[in-house]
């Protein structure tokens, strides 16, 4: 049976690559952003998923109640649909897939209630998020093999 729990999943370092959005863009156009390449329209659109990591956010939804949690860069308007756009591309669109109507785009995740958030990073909230944060890509963390060992699933 599924568990009630509440499974926060954060999108940039965790599903998706942004390196691989960036490699796409002309050089022109990276050099014009240099140092703000988060605000380049449209980048987010083009990011591959992490290896694996589609895989394991199924599996999470089937034992946890699961939402997509992430930020999205104030001065980059597009970024806000590119993100519902990649979730829809990539995890589905209609209502039997696992993120249908899951998202959440805040710069304040603590806000948001819950037994876990997997986050990259400890901005945006992520840190006084008042249940546990699993800290992706870290010693403990590194890799979804390990995220999922910690939710008893892997
Ligand atoms: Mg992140």
């Amino acid at each position: 049976m599924k568990n009630q729990e509440i499974v926060y999943v954060d999108m940039d370092g965790v599903l998706v690559d942004f390196e691989s959005g960036v490699s796409r863009i002309p050089s022109a156009v990276r050099a014009q952003y240099l140092g703000n390449e988060d605000e380049i329209p449209g980048m987010f659109a083009l990011m591959d998923p992490i290896p694996g990591a589609l895989d394991a956010f199924r599996l999470v939804s089937e034992n946890y109640e699961t939402h997509i949690l992430s930020t999205a860069p104030w001065n980059n308007p597009s970024a806000w649909t590119d993100k519902v756009s990649w979730v829809r591309r990539y995890i589905g669109e209609t209502e039997e897939t696992p993120a249908y109507k899951r998202l959440t785009i805040s710069h304040n995740k603590n806000l948001l209630r819950g037994s876990y958030l997997i986050d990259d990073r400890k901005k945006n909230g992520a840190e006084l998020f008042a249940g546990e944060h699993i800290h992706f890509g870290t010693e403990l963390y590194p890799d979804w093999d390990s995220v999922l060992r910690r939710l008893g699933i892997g």
